[in-house]
Parts: structure tokens; C-alpha cells; sequence
């Protein structure tokens, strides 16, 4: 691979390739984008806006596995395992138990990579020229119960939250926290040092005016990966694209992307659900409703609630009941959901160990990956972004502990 690349293409334009594509732009490279723009939003878009630098541990632990029981749908948690998914679920649940045995070194790439993310959401909003689009306001984790609360609080305290904080909540932020709901909860803490993206539409659009200002070149089209010895070009749009280098970051879509020419990638669909209505409520930062594993945004005049955990297939029809639980829990909580509420759903895309790939494809010339993101991928797009420029431009080898071919 060129260390001094003239031409790229990236695959993929979620929030994750987008970074890319404009720092590697930035970096003096001609980019060209190629995104099969589906109908069905990504999850770049459909998220909840939490830019979780506090989540510096991998969710791939034996302490993920231990609730697993209690968390299933069936008992009204958010974990699902569909019987018509369970050939992805299964080999990828033996490879996650196999991943929990190195959860101490997932742990601390996870916190390297994450020091990182804050500063470069404060470059990327600032260069897409909407610096509000990153509100640096924390948010509130809240339990509905005595008990929980007690040992929500105590497993917060066990865990490692990296450069964020949790303290109480003060009375004033109880008393705003109250005000904004029609149930009474049992506790609150607020994290420091967290973050939200205030609005995802604002956050599209910025990154697409940015990226049209840098030059950057968009396609759409479903791209395949076309191999020639050790170099790759692309497919898409009935054309054929060359390219000094080729950048895999689509999401889900990576793994067939990558399987069309041989490479083998553990990627599930990790499926999450949202509904989103117009809201008139108070501003709040982000609410994660821990009792309910729901999380609940505001994006401009509407509010979102998020939540589920469904290994999955990406082109399985999503499961209605889903939106009526998040329904069931808006209603429960009294939270200021006004108006019909729209439902969306969509993948994360996750890795066994629950950290992504970023780096040079082995055995190829001029492919790189950057996906793999899980629930972090808009926490962690912007630092992305840059590493993948400085390993094709400035050829700054990024951190081993992300290359795909642990796998
Ligand atoms: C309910 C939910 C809540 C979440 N909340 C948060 C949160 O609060 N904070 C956080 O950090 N993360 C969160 N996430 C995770 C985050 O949304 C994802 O990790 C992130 O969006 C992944 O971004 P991406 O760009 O890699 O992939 P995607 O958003 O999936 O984008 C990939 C793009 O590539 C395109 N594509 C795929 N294959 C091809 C192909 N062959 N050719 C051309 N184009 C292709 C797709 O159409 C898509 O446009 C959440 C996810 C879900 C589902």
C-alpha cells in the first residue's frame, strides 16, 4: 500500500466512513464515497447521540455473560436471541466467551482509543462548522427502585469509566429530572464528561456539506470488492473504480463486502430499536433508564427513546414488539412523547470482542477496514476518522490490538 496515497475510496457512508472520508480529504487525498443509500436509515442515524466515553470496557466479559438470563426479552430485558437468527448468534456468542478471557486487554485498547474520541468530536464539529452539534452536558442514569438504585450505584462505582465521572445528582438536576416525567424514580447520577450529538439531521447534513466542500465525491450504489492479485479495486453502479486505496467502512455491510473476496469476518447484527416523537418537554441531557436498558435522547424538538439488543441477521424483518415495549415504557415513565411516534431499527455492526477493526487488510496491497463499532461506532467515528488518514497518509500504524486479522 502507497504510504502516500493520491486516491481513495471509501465504502460505506455512515457516520463512521464519512470521518473518514474527510479527514483522508483533508489529508490532500481524492476521495470518492460510495453508500447504497438504503431506505432503511443506518444505525448512524437512527442511534441515541450518547457519545459514551465512559464505556472504556468491552461489553465482550464474563460479566455480560453472567446477566445474559435475566436480561432476555422474555423477562422484559432488552437482550433478544431469535431462534431464525441462531446460526449467527450461536458461533458468535462461543467467539464473544472466547473474546471475555482477554477482557483485560480489550479493555485497555478500548481506553487508549477512547481518550482520544472527545477531542476529535471537538476538531470534526468544529470543521464541519456546526461546533453545537457536540453538547458536552454529561447525562443521567436513573433507577426506578430502591434496590436498584443501591446496586446500580455500587456497579457503577466497580466500573471503569475512564476519563468520565458519575456523582450524585444535586437536587436542582432531581428536581429538572422530575419535572421532565410523569413517574417517580428511586435515584439518579450524573456522568461527566460524556457528551451527546444534538441533533442527527443537523449532524448528516453538516457532514455532507463538509464533505462536498473538501472535494469529496459521492456514489451511490451497492460496492463489491473486486480482488487482482494482492490489490483490490471496486464495483458499484455498473462502473468499475481504481484507487490507491480502498477503505471498508460499511457498517454491516463489511462483512460481504469482505466475504466477496475471501476475507472471513465475525461481524453480527446487533439490532437495535428506536421510537422518536415530537416532544415540547424539558432539555435535558441524555436519560439512560437503567431498570429498562432504554435510553432516552432529545434531538432538537424531538425526543427518542432507544434500547434492545437483538443478535441478529441485518436483512431479518424486525420484531413489532420491540416498538410496543418502548412504547409500553415511554407510557409507563410519563416522559413527554407528543404525537404519533415513529419507529426505526438498524445494526450495530459488532465484533466478538466488541472492538473494531481499524487498519490494513493482510495479504492485500490497498485495503483497510474501519467498522466493527458496535454501540460506540458515533463515539468513536470522529477519532476513527483520524487514525485512518494518519496510517494511509501519514502511515502512523494504528493501534495492533484493532487489526482484523486477530480474528
Ligand atoms: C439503537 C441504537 C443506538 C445506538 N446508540 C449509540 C450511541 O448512543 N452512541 C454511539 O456511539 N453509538 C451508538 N450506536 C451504535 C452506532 O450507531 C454504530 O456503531 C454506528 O452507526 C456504525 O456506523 P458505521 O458508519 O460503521 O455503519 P452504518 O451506520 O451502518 O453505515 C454504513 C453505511 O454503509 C452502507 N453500505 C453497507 N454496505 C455497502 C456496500 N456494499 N456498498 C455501499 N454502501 C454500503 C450502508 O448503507 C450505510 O449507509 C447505536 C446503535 C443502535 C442500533
Amino acid at each position: 500500500m502507497s504510504n502516500s496515497p493520491r486516491t481513495a475510496i471509501v465504502i460505506g457512508g455512515g457516520v463512521v466512513g464519512s470521518a473518514c472520508a474527510l479527514r483522508l480529504a483533508g489529508a490532500g487525498v481524492a476521495v470518492t464515497l460510495v453508500d447504497d443509500a438504503p431506505a432503511q436509515r443506518p444505525a448512524s442515524w437512527g442511534n441515541a447521540g450518547h457519545i459514551a466515553v465512559e464505556q472504556v470496557e468491552p461489553i465482550a466479559s464474563w460479566a455480560t455473560l453472567r446477566s445474559a438470563p435475566r436480561r432476555h426479552f422474555a423477562r422484559g430485558g432488552a437482550l433478544d436471541l431469535p431462534a431464525a437468527a441462531i446460526g449467527a448468534w450461536l458461533p458468535f456468542g462461543l467467539r464473544l466467551a472466547a473474546a471475555a478471557t482477554r477482557f483485560e486487554a480489550g479493555k485497555a485498547a478500548l481506553t487508549r482509543l477512547m481518550a482520544g474520541a472527545m477531542p476529535a468530536w471537538r476538531r470534526l464539529a468544529t470543521d464541519v462548522g456546526d461546533a453545537a452539534l457536540l453538547r458536552e452536558e454529561g447525562h443521567f442514569i436513573l433507577w426506578e427502585t430502591a434496590a436498584t438504585a443501591v446496586a446500580g450505584r455500587a456497579a457503577w462505582a466497580a466500573t471503569d469509566t475512564g476519563n468520565a465521572t458519575i456523582r450524585d445528582a444535586t437536587a436542582a438536576e432531581l428536581e429538572a429530572l422530575r419535572g421532565a416525567m410523569g413517574a417517580p424514580f428511586a435515584g439518579a447520577v450524573r456522568c461527566e464528561g460524556s457528551a451527546q450529538i444534538a441533533d442527527q439531521t443537523r449532524l448528516a447534513d453538516a457532514l455532507a456539506g463538509a464533505l462536498a466542500r473538501a472535494g469529496v465525491v459521492r456514489r451511490s450504489g451497492q460496492a463489491m470488492l473486486v480482488q487482482h492479485g494482492d490489490r483490490v479495486t471496486v464495483a458499484a453502479g455498473g462502473e468499475r473504480l481504481d484507487a490507491d486505496v480502498v477503505l471498508a467502512a460499511a457498517g454491516i455491510g463489511s462483512a460481504a463486502l469482505l466475504g466477496g473476496i475471501g476475507v472471513r469476518v465475525p461481524l453480527i447484527a446487533e439490532r437495535g430499536y428506536h421510537i422518536e416523537a415530537p416532544t415540547s418537554g424539558a432539555m435535558l441531557p441524555p436519560r439512560v433508564f437503567e431498570d429498562r436498558s432504554m435510553i432516552v435522547t432529545r434531538f432538537g424538538n424531538r425526543l427518542r427513546a432507544a434500547s434492545f439488543v437483538e443478535f441478529s441477521r441485518a436483512d431479518l424483518p424486525p420484531d413489532p414488539r420491540k416498538w410496543a415495549r418502548l412504547q409500553a415504557h415511554v407510557a409507563d415513565l410519563g416522559l413527554a412523547f407528543e404525537g404519533e411516534a415513529t419507529p426505526w431499527y438498524g445494526s450495530r455492526p459488532t465484533l466478538p470482542d466488541y472492538l473494531p477493526a481499524i487498519g490494513r487488510v493482510t495479504g492485500t496491497a490497498n485495503l483497510a477496514a474501519a467498522f466493527g463499532h458496535n454501540h460506540l461506532g458515533l463515539t468513536l467515528s470522529a477519532v476513527t476518522g483520524e487514525i485512518v488518514a494518519a496510517m494511509l497518509v501519514g502511515d502512523t500504524a494504528p493501534d495492533p490490538a484493532f487489526a482484523l486479522s486477530r480474528f
